[in-house]
């Protein structure tokens, strides 16, 4: 009897060491990392995007999350790229903490997740080939021509709405299929917000934006709806950087000549 007593309260010792050594108290001697888990997609420049010379995703967006983060206390940033498309259903899951990627705060998506203080306006544009002789003074102009969209975008919201029944639209799930998709004849426009749109007429010679759509989207940081306390430390944060130097240096930096 005494025999299990004794065998029994090692047991109960040991388990109870086990635990909080996997709880990361001690054992390994480090303390768990406070992760903050960021979903976006990274073909979007200036906002995301891959470093053409390492493949790592940068952009203002990625410094943008890092330096709330920093501030609300986090050691650290995982990016998780997926397609535009995938990402609220990914915030929705729970396999992002975060979603930041250029994403307008619409009505519509404020019916499932919620959003920061906005950071960021856009338009939409129209982007065509040089020299394709296309002109654009109004939305009308794009009837009956092939407009290519990435999917799941306010971009291809807008054209299906006023253009759904005259045009040819295309659905992409990145814009790098799109502008190929332009680049090699198969649309004849691309419809893009106006702050990407300018980056990739740089980028590629042979592109160029004819006529902006004055949408006047802003952009803001989402999170899984309800979870106040996590929107709440973001806003905060971006207040805070919105108000100090550190935000010039950011815009000078992805949008300075
Ligand atoms: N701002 C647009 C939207 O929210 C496009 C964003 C993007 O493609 N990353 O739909």
């Amino acid at each position: 009897m005494r025999n299990i007593t004794a065998y029994l309260s090692v047991v109960l010792v040991v388990s109870l060491l086990l635990a909080v050594a996997s709880s990361g108290c001690i054992g390994t001697g480090t303390t768990q990392e406070k992760v903050l888990v960021v979903g976006t997609s990274a073909d979007f420049p200036p906002f995301e995007y891959k470093n053409a010379s390492n493949g790592q995703i940068t952009g203002f967006d990625i410094d943008l999350i890092k330096l709330v983060a920093k501030k609300m206390g986090y050691d650290r940033v995982e990016i998780k790229d997926m397609d535009f498309d995938s990402l609220i259903p990914a915030l929705q899951a729970g396999k992002v903490d975060v979603v930041i990627a250029g994403m307008t705060i619409t009505p519509e998506r404020e019916k499932v997740v919620d959003f920061s203080i906005p950071y960021w306006e856009a338009d939409q544009a129209v982007l065509v080939r040089k020299g394709s002789g296309i002109k654009v003074s109004s939305v009308e102009d794009l009837k009956g021509k092939k407009i290519g969209v990435e999917k799941g975008t306010t971009g291809a919201i807008y054209v299906k709405k006023h253009l759904g029944n005259s045009s040819t639209i295309k659905e992409y799930p990145t814009y790098v299929a799109a502008i190929e998709a332009l680049l090699n004849g198969q649309v004849d426009a691309v419809v893009l917000d106006s702050p990407v749109a300018e980056m990739f007429s740089k980028k590629y010679n042979s592109v160029e934006i004819v006529y902006t759509i004055k949408t006047g989207e802003h952009y803001g940081i989402a999170v899984k709806k309800g979870n106040k306390k996590l929107l709440d430390g973001i806003n905060k944060a971006l207040k805070e950087i919105m108000n100090s130097p550190e935000w010039n240096k950011l815009v000078e930096k992805y949008f300075g000549s």
